[in-house]
């Protein structure tokens, strides 16, 4: 039987993308599978609304992909410090203090992903095949054969699914899945404000919802602003000024009020959680394992986590082993390491909704600002540093 990649991964965002390198890393040959090829991207265009924050640990599995070192630099917001307030409480945290350079950097998605695209290109073993989509999957003894939208037939020893929140992969394998519908949406655009934001991520809970002002490369900020769906809607109709009264009401920032804001964008809210992220020779990764809330700005950086622990656990495999074991290991790893961050986002959300629970939080924020372990064990987290972090993440202490 011909066997024609080790690895077959279907969904080429960034944690596909990044998981595809890593792997290839460790001598496997390997597929990655997208409708849509990445455009190429101009540097002198405005920055995309998709924004995320990316973890130390994160940046350096994007470095090992080898997409990191092609990022422009005046596309890369890195933040030293960040400050996080509720009614009556606020905690900061510095980058120095922890013994680091950054505590992250705000980066859009589309470069993200054109830079891990442009990284793979050329690279031994690897296949990249865009436009085209996995249809159905059957699992046999030693392999999965893949039927691609295209009529073209792809056999592997494993199939990873990359393929985003609404998974059609994982729904095909009957992984259930839990979710949790916020009703509400995130409100997303790039703001200027009085004095430029010079690298501080910084978030308030407001009486609508948790609003972040993330330091984009050239001194605006990026806003995400969690409210419920028919405010956003309301937000996204009003006209620049209007929108601009409404944030500056509710923003008490170290950049003084917003002056000018760009198109508005609302992204809906549902956490989703898959129950198992292994069936078979099935493999979950990324947003097809779980998403989350973006008030922490974890969801990308767990998916990188779900990649730089997939190539670790598969590094010594060869394809003619049976991978069951290795993959129940994965599934722990991940399984855990997500539901805790994922529970954590959503236990301050729903805490977070109402006054009491905002004050409350408000003096936690204050009280955990002075008990260093939690902060230091915090930060370790956050970035991706912490001893349940796969050793790529680790390196970048
Ligand atoms: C408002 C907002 C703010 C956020 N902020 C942050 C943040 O600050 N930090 C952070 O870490 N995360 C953040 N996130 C989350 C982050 O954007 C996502 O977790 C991440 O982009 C998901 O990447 P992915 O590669 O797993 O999936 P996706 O980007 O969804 O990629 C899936 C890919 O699969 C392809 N595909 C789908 N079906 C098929 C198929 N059948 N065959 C082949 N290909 C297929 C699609 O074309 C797509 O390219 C935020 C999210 C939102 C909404």
């Amino acid at each position: 039987m011909r066997i024609d990649h080790d690895i077959v991964i279907a969904g080429g965002g960034v944690a596909g993308a990044t998981a595809a390198a890593l792997l290839a890393q460790s001598g496997h040959r390997v597929a990655l599978i997208d409708r849509q090829r990445p455009k190429d991207l101009d540097p002198s265009s405005d920055f995309d609304p998709r924004v995320v924050a990316i973890a130390p640990g994160s940046a350096a599995a994007l470095d090992a992909a080898g997409a990191w070192e092609r990022l422009p630099a005046e596309r890369l917001g890195p933040y030293d410090r960040m400050q996080v307030h509720a009614d009556g409480g606020e905690i900061v945290f510095r980058a120095s203090e922890h013994g680091l350079a950054q505590l992250g950097w705000i980066v859009e998605v589309p470069w993200l992903q054109a830079c891990a695209w442009q990284a793979l290109a050329g690279v031994d073993g690897v296949e990249l095949i865009a436009p085209a989509g996995v249809k159905d999957f059957s699992q046999r003894e030693d392999h999965v054969r893949i039927e691609r939208d295209d009529g073209k037939t792809l056999r592997a020893r494993l199939l990873v699914a990359a393929d985003g929140a609404r998974s059609r992969l994982r729904q095909m394998a009957g992984i259930e899945t839990e979710m949790w519908h916020y009703n509400q949406q995130a409100l997303v655009c790039h703001v200027a404000t009085e004095r430029p934001n010079d690298g501080i991520a910084w978030q308030r809970f407001t009486e609508h919802g948790p609003l972040a002002l993330l330091p984009l490369a050239d001194g605006r900020s990026s806003i995400v602003w969690s409210q419920p769906e028919r405010r956003v809607a309301e937000l996204t109709a009003l006209d620049e000024a209007a929108f601009l009264a409404e944030l500056n009401c509710c923003l008490d920032s170290p950049f003084g009020e917003a002056t000018s804001a760009t198109r508005r964008y609302g992204f809906p809210l549902i956490r989703r959680q898959a129950k198992r992220l292994v069936s078979g020779r099935l493999v979950l990764l990324g947003d097809a394992a779980r998403n989350v809330h973006p008030l922490a700005g974890q969801g990308l950086n767990l998916g990188l986590m779900d990649a730089a622990a997939l190539a670790e656990v598969l590094a010594d495999w060869t394809g003619d082993d049976d991978p069951a074991r290795i993959l129940r290991h994965y599934d722990r790893w991940r399984m855990s390491g997500g539901s805790l961050v994922a529970g954590g986002i959503h236990a301050i959300n729903e805490f977070t909704r109402a006054g009491p629970g905002r004050a409350l939080a408000g003096v936690g924020f204050s009280v955990a600002g002075r008990l260093w372990p939690l902060r230091e064990a915090f930060v370790e987290h956050a970035c991706g540093l912490d001893r349940d972090s796969p050793k790529l993440a680790r390196s970048a202490r």
